[in-house]
């Protein structure tokens, strides 16, 4: 396996279950017992074009034996945005999780293009998913390779165009040292909303057909956020988003919306039908609106 081929995938995997060490070591050593059991099935080349379906996918956890979904169900089609919203522990990181196979379903089947992601070449499924993890995991280096990391021969155009698409070109244009800035325990420290914004520009600048965002716009202001979804929503056009959120701001304009409540899928549809129904969703709605969350 070629490591320079992995890059946003893997890494933010790995390092996302790192960020959640202290609050779940179980999880870690979930994680180091389970990959052993994914077996990578084909060394073929796939030539992914990112529509995801899971079919009635039920998933328990072996250590804990919570069982984190319950006969879930979606497809969402290339160029479209699926949003997932609901309380914590409701399933939301699991669904993310098993798209880049960190698991296997126990279960039902989870398709990409029609085809049962077991049966693909491990290395390509990873390496077609850009994911950003809610706590977004910078290394103590410059912002410049920091964001490369997501494209190793990356040009300085590609860069400033994916801090641009991020919206953190103007913060890093900002610094005395640019893009040359270090961070981390020899340099400066970002804001929260700062390193998911750099940690969103990594992604990108990869150029994934797959997009998953666990909660990564948490620590963005509500403008930031429009602006940022606006970027995606252009750039993405031949791509499938999977927004997690518990802000209705992130999630308004998504293609489709589902509500995922202890594992299952408890309401569906666009912010229009949801808020014509009586429900979470609708809960959810009135009061963010009422604390000018949107
Ligand atoms: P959400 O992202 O909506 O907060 P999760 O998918 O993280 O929910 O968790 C769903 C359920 O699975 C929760 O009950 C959680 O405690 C449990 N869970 C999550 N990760 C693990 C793990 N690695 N091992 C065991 N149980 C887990």
């Amino acid at each position: 396996v070629n490591m320079l081929t992995w890059p946003v995938a893997t890494v933010g995997w790995v390092t996302s279950i790192v960020q959640q060490a202290e609050a779940s070591q179980r999880r870690i050593n979930e994680f180091l017992k389970e990959e052993p059991q994914i077996q990578n099935p084909s060394n073929e080349p796939e030539d992914v074009q990112g529509a995801v379906a899971f079919k009635n996918v039920t998933f328990t956890y072996e250590d804990t034996h919570i069982t984190a979904l319950k006969n879930v169900s979606f497809e969402v089609n290339s160029g479209e945005t699926l949003a997932i919203i609901g309380k914590t522990g409701a399933g939301k990181s699991t669904i993310l999780e098993l798209i880049g196979r960190l698991y296997d379903v126990e279960k039902g089947e989870i398709l990409i293009d029609g085809k049962d992601i077991r049966t693909m070449n491990l290395t390509e499924l990873r390496d077609s998913i850009g994911y950003v993890p809610q706590d977004a995991f910078l290394f103590s280096d410059s912002i410049r390779n920091n964001i490369k990391f997501g494209k190793a021969d990356a040009s300085e155009g590609e860069i400033v165009e994916a801090a641009k698409n991020a919206a953190v070109h103007r913060n890093i244009a900002g610094f005395s040292k640019g893009y040359d800035t270090v961070l981390g325990e020899r340099g400066i420290t970002l804001s929260g909303g700062q390193k998911q914004r750099v940690s969103i520009a990594r992604a990108i600048i990869h150029d994934p057909k797959i997009l998953l965002f666990d909660d990564s716009l948490s620590a963005v202001d509500t403008e930031t956020e429009e602006e940022i979804l606006n970027n995606l929503f252009k750039i993405s056009q031949n791509k499938t988003t999977i927004i997690v959120s518990h802000r209705i701001s992130s999630v308004k304009n998504a293609d489709k919306i589902i509500i995922l409540e202890g594992g299952e899928v408890v309401q569906r549809g666009t912010h229009q039908e949801l808020l014509n129904t009586e429900g979470y969703y609708k809960e959810l709605y009135l009061k963010q609106l009422s604390e000018k969350e949107m």
